[in-house]
């Protein structure tokens, strides 16, 4: 992977806290990194406008470019999840790893990625998996990286500069098993009963 010219990366944001640690990586190697902004899985409408803005705000301070994706599909999503809620993690890594290499091959990036390697509670191998396939695929390369080694580092700078952390991974989905097992009496279910969780659970649970 290190081969990879990376010159000009088109780097998929899911929020301003994530971006943190994978811009100064890439920049770090000398990549010129410019940030989309993926809108369609993130609910509701004025949640998905609170990141957008706090990620305008970090890439203004930092001096970054980021495209925002325009439209705000939430019905598309949810057709294209319904009767796999399961599942529904791998199709939403797909629409945006895809959304983003075509736009990157379009713009004539010389690879793209994503700040879903950053996260240590995201299905790290799928995403490396779906990206290289859909990579392959729209023909780009996918420039991965384990960004996870600066996962705290970025918690910390987030914390700092006052940024906005969501309590939840994005769609309606996570935001319901964020809160709604919580139940009346404030409890979460047991391990067995969450079996159905999907990664915003996991990744925003503390
Ligand atoms: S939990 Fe997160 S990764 Fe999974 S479908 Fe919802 S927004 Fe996408």
């Amino acid at each position: 992977m290190e081969s990879i010219k990376t010159e000009k990366v088109l780097l998929h944001i899911c929020c301003g806290p994530c971006a943190i640690t994978p811009v100064q990586a890439l920049r770090a190697e000398g990549a010129l990194v410019v940030g989309f902004f993926y809108r369609h899985n993130i609910h509701p409408f004025t949640e998905m406008q609170r990141r957008a803005q706090t990620l305008a705000d970090y890439a203004e301070r930092i001096g970054m470019k980021v495209i925002f994706q325009e439209g705000y599909d939430l019905e598309g999503f949810i057709r294209r999840v319904v009767y796999r809620e399961t599942r529904r993690c791998m199709v939403c890594y797909h629409e945006r790893l895809r959304a983003t290499a075509r736009l990157a091959r379009a713009s004539r990036f010389d690879a793209f990625t994503t700040t879903l390697l950053y996260s240590k509670f995201q299905r790290h191998e799928l995403i490396r998996e779906i990206g290289e396939s859909v990579g392959r695929e729209i023909g780009i390369p996918f420039a991965y990286r384990d960004f996870r080694s600066g996962w705290q580092e970025g918690v910390e700078t987030s914390r700092r500069l006052g940024m906005y952390r969501q309590p939840y991974c994005g769609c309606i989905y996570s935001e319901k098993e964020r809160y709604a097992h919580e139940g009346a009496a404030g409890r979460r279910p047991a391990a067995e009963d969450r079996s159905h969780v999907g990664a915003g659970d996991r990744a925003f649970a503390d």
